[in-house]
């Protein structure tokens, strides 16, 4: 046997979907299940399959591709990053590592003074979150060993931040995690004074729980939190990592949700590189200074590609008031899905989206695969909910032919089903 071609070359024709998943199952840890559909290109809202099928992109890698797919303002960051100076390691900075971090801490506390707020940069979300859990230990150290998450929440799947997510089966093949961890109901300011004390190193939060179905904190629960914490000397610590830049139409989900409130710490990740892998531990005031030389590291973290991609992302969002579009298309989507029948509820702000189905439809998961049949990848983050995380770059035309399409799939399966 030759060896295995990226290109399909020898066979003078390129290996279509069912070639591409023989060759996965054989070579990928299976820790996914093999996906239905290999996607070999995109270009802004659209991406393509190995077969040639044409999808309009509603998830974007998971809330990631923000700008859509090749956006040239991407395209060329990087390019230009790699081809002048690609990787140093820590042991050097950047004028790229620097910008960024200047920039993120402006746009993630926009009213603390200049110094004020400092940056750690990682390489995915899960990291992010890893740094912020290493700034809750050693606030308090021994004093307070005990850190409150929220039921349904999801903070990644090292370690560390898989202590802090909440769901059994991501959790139980792998304890002990690291301990202190406890979880409490979402959105019950009540029980969280309940369980607040001195010995509380802090209390890690989603403003949406995104993989918990798109589930928004219920009004004043983050001022509620911020003073909870405040009085107890703990940190508030925000995960933005699925809800910020942009995402919500505002620069972070909390800046949109509750005004009033600046957390000890935020993480970013997700969209903060448009589809380039990159991760940020955020701390202002004292959390700011916690970790200390040799306390934490990361060799590719900060590397000044990964911060090209990201400064990009930054202008392109700022210059094309993108944080203004994401809002308006959000509301008026979100208007429009609400009104389709089978929709129960729909969740979520600007285009972070979770629609509620009703139970006339089926599993949230069919629905997938019919949208997907027909041309739209979304995702069903549970068997009752389907999440949109589209490009900001979204045309209304593309959302209405969303809407259009929908509304046949939940018409036939609502015929269907209920026929059963
Ligand atoms: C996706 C996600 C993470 C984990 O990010 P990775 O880059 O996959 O490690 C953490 N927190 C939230 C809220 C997320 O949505």
């Amino acid at each position: 046997m030759s060896a295995p071609s990226a290109t399909g070359a020898a066979a003078g024709e390129a290996p279509d979907n069912t070639t591409w998943r023989r060759r996965y199952a054989e070579a990928v840890m299976n820790t996914f299940g093999t996906p239905d559909r290999v996607l070999v290109r995109g270009r802004g809202v659209r991406v393509w399959d190995a077969d040639g099928a044409e999808y309009i992109d509603l998830l974007a890698g998971i809330a990631v591709n923000c700008l859509g797919h090749a956006h040239p303002a991407i395209v060329t960051a990087v390019t230009e990053q790699l081809s002048t100076l690609g990787h140093v390691s820590n042991f050097f900075t950047t004028p790229a590592q620097v910008t960024l971090a200047e920039e993120l801490a402006h746009l993630t506390f926009p009213r603390t003074p200049a110094g004020s707020s400092k940056v750690f940069l990682a390489n995915s979300g899960t990291e992010a979150n890893e740094a912020a859990l290493k700034i809750a230990r050693r606030h308090g150290g021994a004093q307070r060993p005990r850190i409150l998450a929220l039921q349904g929440a999801f903070h990644g799947r090292t370690m560390g931040a898989l202590a802090l997510t909440h769901k059994a089966a991501y959790r139980e093949p792998f304890e002990p995690l690291p301990g202190g961890v406890e979880f409490i109901p979402a959105g019950d300011a009540a029980a969280l004074a309940e369980a607040m004390g001195p010995d509380v190193a802090a209390l890690v939060l989603e403003p949406i729980q995104g993989e918990a179905g798109v589930r928004e904190l219920p009004a004043g629960y983050l001022e509620a939190a911020r003073e909870t914490t405040e009085r107890a000397g703990a940190l508030l610590i925000v995960d933005e990592v699925q809800t910020g830049m942009g995402r919500t139409g505002a620069w972070m989900a909390h800046h949109l949700l509750a005004p009033g409130v600046v957390p000890d710490v935020v993480t970013v990740a997700k969209g903060l590189g448009g589809g380039v892998p990159i991760g940020a531990t955020l701390a202002t005031g004292s959390a700011a200074d916690l970790l200390g030389p040799g306390q934490h590291g990361t060799t590719f973290g900060g590397n000044p590609v990964a911060c090209a991609a990201a400064l990009a992302v930054i202008d392109t969002i700022s210059r094309q008031g993108l944080l203004e579009r994401v809002g308006a298309l959000g509301r008026r989507w979100s208007g429009q899905l609400a009104s389709v029948p089978g929709v129960a509820q729909v969740r979520g702000r600007g285009l972070l989206l979770g629609l509620g189905l009703a139970a006339g439809v089926g599993e949230a998961g069919q629905v997938v695969q019919d949208l997907v049949r027909a041309g739209f990848i979304v995702n069903a983050p549970r068997p009752d909910t389907l999440r949109l995380a589209p490009p900001f770059i979204l045309s209304d035309a593309d959302a209405d032919a969303f809407t259009a399409v929908l509304t046949d799939i939940l018409a036939t399966r609502t015929a269907t089903e209920g026929a059963q």
